[in-house]
């Protein structure tokens, strides 16, 4: 039933979420808007969504009769999350409208499928190796240079990731992430990181946002900016190209486009998330239409909101570290003008967990990130 009928979905309905973290929790907030009813299967029982959520099943992943349990009574299920076993997608499926479907997210959630499935549709990327033991790796990094090696499953937030610049390396690198699949990907000279959200109708209908511009430290995402501020050509470029993979891969709901723009030009694509992503935090600032909004119009055959670009706007993420001694003063960021407060629920704070983020809107984009940057710098003291 991936496709599904196209009758809007009345006001009332249930809405089943894959995955109960914060990106869940938001997409169910804007459902609740909309007068939807919410329902979650998440693995932590105390997950983020569990507050918005009618019925929260707390199973495994690999649990395909919870995901069953899940789907039953919803007129639509979607996911936050795309390392889901398709056997589990697969029960979804066969007992309400899952968007995106099976197939695109079998074909995103692992990282060679996902690289190799654009490599075959001729879209723009760096080069890489795809490897499956450590000889494989030594060879790739002898071949690539200074490169990534990157768990082909599994990886989020930079994790299962290691930087390499020799071959005997590449080979340390493959061994110590202890995965059996790897990708190699060639370091590249990153002048520019934008990532590009789509949203697209079952009936083919899409739209795009204009790039958002992000800047990742140590693999995970710091902030990020809209307007990206770069060419109209390359606004164009970009737009179109991930319009045109969503399309490839016949999404419904959203996907997010990662992509690097070189120093020489070029715009290659880094990964893919059939799902709302976190450079797109800021988007309840920017546009009309959140990307929390977004999905929900999407994936319940509502028209799309529009996209525009009414302010500028940033966001800057909050990590476990923050929480170091005891949970930051909110208060200090609040005063900044412009700034909001987001808090995920999470009960346990861990270095590198995504507990939280601000957004700030400003009169121009160096404004609003400076503003997201301020009430972050206050938090920290
Ligand atoms: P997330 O889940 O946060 O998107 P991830 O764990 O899937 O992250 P990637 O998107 O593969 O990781 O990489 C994280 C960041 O590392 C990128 O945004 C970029 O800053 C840097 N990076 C990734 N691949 C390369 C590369 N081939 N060359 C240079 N930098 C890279
Ligand atoms: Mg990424």
């Amino acid at each position: 039933m991936s496709g599904g009928t196209q009758t809007p979905v009345p006001a009332g309905a249930t809405i089943g979420f894959l995955g109960g973290g914060q990106l869940g929790r938001m997409t169910a907030m804007a459902a609740r808007t909309l007068g939807y009813d919410v329902r979650v299967l998440d693995p932590e029982k105390d997950c983020p969504a569990r507050g918005v959520s009618s019925h929260t099943i707390t199973a495994a992943w690999s649990d395909a009769v919870a995901a069953t349990e899940l789907a039953q009574g919803c007129a639509a299920v979607t996911l936050e999350i795309e390392q889901i076993p398709r056997p589990s997608l697969e029960a979804v499926a066969r007992t309400a409208p899952l968007h995106p479907g099976v197939e695109p997210v079998f074909t995103v959630q692992e990282r060679a499928r996902q690289k190799q499935w654009l490599e075959r549709h001729h879209f723009p990327l760096g080069p890489f190796r795809v490897v499956t033991d450590a000889a494989q790796a030594e060879a790739a990094v002898a071949a690539l240079g200074p490169s990534i090696v990157k768990a082909a499953m599994g990886g989020y937030d930079g994790r299962g990731q290691v930087r390499v610049k020799t071959a005997p390396e590449g080979r340390a690198a493959f061994e110590k992430l202890k995965a059996p699949v790897c990708v190699v990907e060639a370091f590249l000279d990153i002048h520019t990181e934008i990532s590009v959200l789509v949203a697209r109708r079952a009936d083919g209908t899409g739209v795009a946002y204009p790039p958002s511009r992000n800047l990742h430290t140590d693999g995970v995402l710091t902030w990020a900016v809209t307007p990206s501020g770069v060419s109209a050509e390359m606004q164009d470029r970009a737009e179109s190209l991930a319009l045109r993979i969503a399309d490839a891969l016949g999404i419904v709901g959203l996907l997010a486009v990662e992509m690097f723009i070189l120093g020489d030009g070029q715009l290659l694509v880094n990964e893919l998330a059939p799902r709302p992503h976190n450079t797109y935090h800021h988007s309840e600032r920017a546009h009309p239409t959140s990307q929390f909004e977004q999905l929900v119009r999407a994936i319940c055959h509502l028209p799309l909101g529009s996209t525009e670009i009414v302010r500028p706007a940033a966001i800057h993420n909050l990590l476990g570290d923050l929480w170091e001694q005891g949970a930051p003063d909110v208060t200090k960021a609040l005063a900044i003008p412009g700034v909001r407060v987001h808090l995920y629920g999470k009960k346990e704070a861990r270095p590198g967990r995504k507990m939280g983020h601000l957004s700030a809107d400003g009169d121009t984009p160096a404004q609003a990130l400076e503003r997201v940057c301020a009430a972050y710098e206050a938090l920290k003291r």
